[in-house]
């Protein structure tokens, strides 16, 4: 809101809680919606690690014109249809490492609490029911109303016409043309059976209240911060204030976190030019959703990302030298499998990965802390700096590839035999007979890398 950077404490002193929008569910997500959700996710995984603890919600919405449509098209009932497309969003959401929100409510699920909010807000004098089934905030009524997105010179066209209020029934419209926007949308034909009662008869909830409504339920009138992309400064989330405040009288969100978007070969996606790019399309052409995360964090989040296949490839490579640089340092500092997320939550000591965590605690600069990942490398090495290295690997939610061991018929049998003894040894904690074991095989020119249940031998 004032476009400065400011401190993150949680506003009732205990949990940091932070609502996104989440995805409207009616087709796969594409690599820029990614970027959004995947830069929420390092937020909150900055906090966690930070040792704060965090209240994640984030909506879907699963009733909208465009849901409305395809579901329509598909022959499909729309809780069917935005199901289907709901569980693919899942799908991807695992493969590129999000942590599910704590809680992900859905617009459908919260009809009555949307028409409660309706009704308060034409009591309060905000909203007016015309008479054509239709209801619309007033935004007039609300004097802030354009402050988050600096809305300039707008005109507050208000008190139309029946004729003229069929473009107020849009969900999405551009900033040159402010109205009254609807809360409450009357039945249309073209809705067919997707349709609610309400005090101002048979309709739909408008695609801005969902998320007041949904704000309000699980995060009460203020809460201390709300993201999304920047496409959604204007007009969603300035309409979100508007009704929430209006209604609730609360401050609403304490912070704003809002992502440049992701381009394409330097331009907007496009379906026609055919790069809206979902994961399957990506894997498809032999890149992980690994590699897909690394992509999408290697730019700052208020700068426009570029996506290339050039640089995807690039990443590609860095993320394998990534996971060699790990492995050496886990075998030079002994240790065993990483540490578990939990346990690297409130971690103070960050090694000679330190610059790299200072980077991401300063308005999560995820392009500038991976550059100094790699510079911490060159000079890790103890344990401390191997739990750094985790720890913000575990902030940026990127999980490593497994470095292929050498094949089985590779390795002599004397060392096998050796790798054998030793893990017994280890299995039943003779550390000094392990000890010397590893010991001797490091002669032969092979380490043993321990996991929880077997070990992998490599060349060293
Ligand atoms: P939607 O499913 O269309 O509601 O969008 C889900 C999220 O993706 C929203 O936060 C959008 O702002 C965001 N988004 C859409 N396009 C892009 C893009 N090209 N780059 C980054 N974020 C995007
Ligand atoms: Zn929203």
């Amino acid at each position: 809101m004032t476009r400065e950077v400011r401190e993150l404490v949680p506003v009732d002193g205990e949990t940091f809680r932070f609502y996104c929008c989440g995805p409207t569910v009616y087709g796969p997500a594409h690599i820029g919606n990614f970027r959004t959700f995947v830069m929420n996710d390092v937020l909150r995984r900055t906090l966690e690690i930070g040792g704060l603890k965090t209240l994640h919600v984030r909506n879907i919405t699963d009733v909208d014109d465009k849901t409305i449509r395809d579901s329509l098209k598909a022959g499909m009932s729309l809780g069917d249809f935005t199901q289907m497309w709901l569980d693919r969003f899942h799908t991807d959401c695992q493969a590129l490492n999000l942590l599910p929100p704590h809680i992900e409510p859905s617009a459908v699920a919260h009809i009555p609490q949307q028409i409660a909010m309706i009704e308060e807000l034409i009591e309060k004098g905000h909203a007016y029911a015309p008479g054509d089934g239709s209801v619309y905030f007033k935004i007039s009524s609300f004097p802030q109303y354009g402050k988050l997105s600096r809305l300039e010179n707008r005109e507050l066209e208000v008190g139309k016409t029946q004729n003229q209020r069929a473009g107020q029934l849009a969900d999405e419209y551009e900033k040159d043309s402010v109205t009254d926007f609807v809360l409450w949308k009357g039945r249309r034909d073209e809705d067919g059976a997707n349709f609610w009662q309400s005090p101002w008869g048979d309709g739909r909830p408008g695609w801005h209240l969902e998320c007041s409504a949904m704000i309000r339920e699980y995060l009460g009138e203020t809460f201390d911060l709300h993201g999304g992309g920047e496409d959604l400064a204007f007009p969603h989330h300035e309409n979100e204030i508007a009704q929430s405040q209006c209604s609730c009288g609360g401050r609403f969100a304490l912070h704003w976190f809002h992502g440049a978007h992701l381009l394409v070969d330097g331009k907007k996606m496009s379906k026609s030019a055919g790069t809206v790019y979902t994961l399957a399309d990506l894997e498809e052409k032999g890149f992980s959703p690994m590699e897909v995360r690394y992509e999408l964090l290697s730019a700052y989040y208020r700068k426009q990302a570029n996506f290339t296949f050039d640089s995807l490839h690039a990443k590609k490579e860095a993320l394998g030298k990534l996971a060699k640089a790990e492995s050496e340092l886990r075998t030079h500092v002994g240790a065993d499998a990483p540490p578990a997320y939990e346990d690297l939550c409130g971690l103070s000591d960050f090694g000679t990965f330190t610059e790299a965590w200072n980077y991401l605690q300063d308005d999560l600069n995820t392009a500038a802390a991976i550059g100094k990942v790699f510079t911490g490398l060159k000079q890790a090495a103890n344990k401390q700096d191997w739990q750094g290295l985790h720890a913000i690997l575990a902030a940026l939610g990127l999980t490593l590839p497994v470095i292929e061991a050498a094949g089985a018929a590779d390795i002599p049998s004397e060392v096998q035999a050796l790798a054998d003894e030793r893990w017994e040894a280890r299995s039943s904690k003779d550390w000094a007979k392990s000890d010397e074991l590893r010991d001797q095989l490091k002669e032969l020119g092979w380490v043993m890398k321990d996991g929880r249940e077997s070990y992998e031998l490599e060349q060293l």
